[in-house]
């Protein structure tokens, strides 16, 4: 059994032709990059004058969109260390009127985490009186470090792209998945499991690789979650019945472990805490 991949585009176009578009999301990446690529690919799909087709090279507004000169996508990226106020205002002031060339107004704001508090309160207006024709993102590296007043008004999706295994190893998938539904299912009784776990795994990478699994199935089953998605591992499912703050809270948990996995700490005592943390 393979793991489906993230897939935001796929995500934001389900919404899309559901009617059911938010105007505000906040994307929390490992690869800005491809998640700028993705997100473009979707402002191509909503604004294409012709019928969208992938790599459309017939209209000039996919041609904007793809080298960032449409005029009413604005990205936003911090002067220095913050984003600052006056970036906010110059985007508000672009936006005061209806879009031209396009269906919408669009923004992307990178870093998301660098809006302090003045700069996030300029730009609440737009959260708070959701116009029709404007679209928004804010893309992080931890959601956690983004200003609380975003945060909340935003629709939160996790676009986690493969590092350095494109194939998820399926024995490890097989043992992640058990730990989580022992976990879940038994709560700290898990501990005991813990032991058996530690007998397959010999080194930090191998415990590392464990983490990195079980967090990617945790963001997979969020994401399912909010998306009302078909589940891409059924004898996990029952765990999308917790809410939307419970997954929130497993996902903050693995990534704090795998931030420790770096120095030298006892793995088995690591294992222990997710089942204890949970
Ligand atoms: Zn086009």
């Amino acid at each position: 059994m393979a793991l489906k991949q993230t897939d935001l585009l796929q995500q934001l176009l389900v919404q899309y032709r559901d009617q059911k578009l938010s105007h505000a999301f906040l994307l929390e990446t490992n690869n800005v990059l491809q998640c700028m690529l993705e997100i473009k690919e979707f402002l191509k799909h909503i604004n294409c004058e012709e019928e969208f087709q992938e790599n459309c090279d017939k209209c000039n507004l996919c041609h904007l969109i793809n080298n960032s000169l449409l005029p009413n996508l604005l990205i936003i990226e911090p002067d220095g260390q913050v984003i600052k106020k006056e970036q906010i205002i110059e985007l508000k002031k672009m936006f005061q009127t209806k879009p031209v060339f396009s269906k919408y107004n669009m923004y992307i704001i990178k870093n998301a985490e660098c809006l302090n508090s003045s700069s996030a309160n300029t730009m609440l207006k737009f959260l708070e009186e959701p116009d029709g024709n404007i679209l928004g993102f804010f893309i992080t590296n931890n959601k956690e470090n983004v200003i609380d007043t975003i945060k909340s008004r935003c629709q939160i999706f996790f676009a986690h792209y493969p590092l350095e295994v494109e194939k998820i190893n399926e024995e490890y998938e097989n043992l992640a998945i058990s730990f989580i539904k022992e976990v879940e299912m038994v709560k700290d009784q898990a501990i005991f499991y813990v032991d058996e776990l530690t007998l397959k795994l010999t080194k930090i990478s191998d415990y590392q690789y464990l983490l990195k699994v079980m967090l990617k199935i945790y963001l997979n089953l969020y994401n399912e979650k909010i998306n009302n998605k078909e589940d891409s591992i059924k004898e996990l499912a029952f765990i999308k019945k917790q809410t939307e703050q419970y997954l929130f809270k497993k996902i903050k948990i693995i990534k704090e472990l795998l931030e420790q996995i770096q120095c030298n700490v006892n793995t088995q005592l690591l294992l222990e805490r997710f089942v204890l943390e949970s």
